[in-house]
């Protein structure tokens, strides 16, 4: 498997292709004299059911693109440079995403892309919400798990809705922003009221 072809801003040159999976040659290998290229997962699959299907009198498959014969393959490392190079849209682009950038920079956006889904906070106490970044905090406050809200949670969610970080927000959600920290300041209420109530600690 490569990497889609949706992925990158401007069409990429065809001899970038693995004619396999048809998507851009992941860790591209040169198979053949005239260094047509293959994902290095494609390759193996491909030498790998050529061995299976007893070849036995050629050692390596035919190149899938010139029929030309295959030696053992080499990483094409000027393929890889020029992929590394190319620009790429962000993942989640189509839900209004406008960051682009080169490949390697798409990992390090994908981990603080505001549109990125993210597991709720409180995944581990069962809920199992994904939400993008934005609708995290909101969701943090009213989360289904938090119905008996124990008064120990309330430090860690004060944590977390002070982590969010502002600047990464627009300016409506930002106005959110102010929202959720209204809310958390109604659930300490809330929570202080019960305990007075009850005169004992909430249990998790
Ligand atoms: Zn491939
Ligand atoms: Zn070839
Ligand atoms: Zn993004
Ligand atoms: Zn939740």
């Amino acid at each position: 498997m490569g990497i889609d072809v949706d992925c990158f801003v401007h069409p990429p040159p065809a001899a970038l292709i693995c004619p396999i999976c048809t998507d851009i040659a992941s860790s591209p290998l040169a198979v053949c004299d005239e260094a047509h290229i293959l994902c290095a997962s494609c390759y193996d699959n491909l030498l790998k059911s050529h061995r299976e299907n007893g070849h036995k009198s050629k050692k390596y498959p035919r190149c899938p693109t010139c029929r030309g014969s295959t030696t053992e393959a080499d990483e094409s490392v000027l393929a890889e440079r020029i992929i590394q190079s190319l620009s790429v849209k962000c993942g989640v682009h189509d839900y209004g995403c406008s960051w682009t950038g080169n490949y390697d920079d798409l990992f390090k956006h994908v981990k603080k892309c505001p549109l990125n889904a993210f597991p709720c906070h409180h995944s581990k106490l069962g809920c199992d919400a994904s939400l993008r970044s934005h609708e995290l905090a909101v969701h943090t406050v009213s989360c289904p798990v938090l119905q008996n809200t124990p008064a120990k949670l309330l430090s860690d969610l004060a944590a977390i809705v002070k982590r969010i970080n502002c600047d990464s927000l627009a300016k409506h959600e930002r106005k959110q922003h102010k929202t959720y920290e209204g809310y958390l300041q109604a659930l300490r209420d809330a929570c202080k009221r019960r305990e007075e109530e009850q005169k004992e600690p909430y249990r998790a």
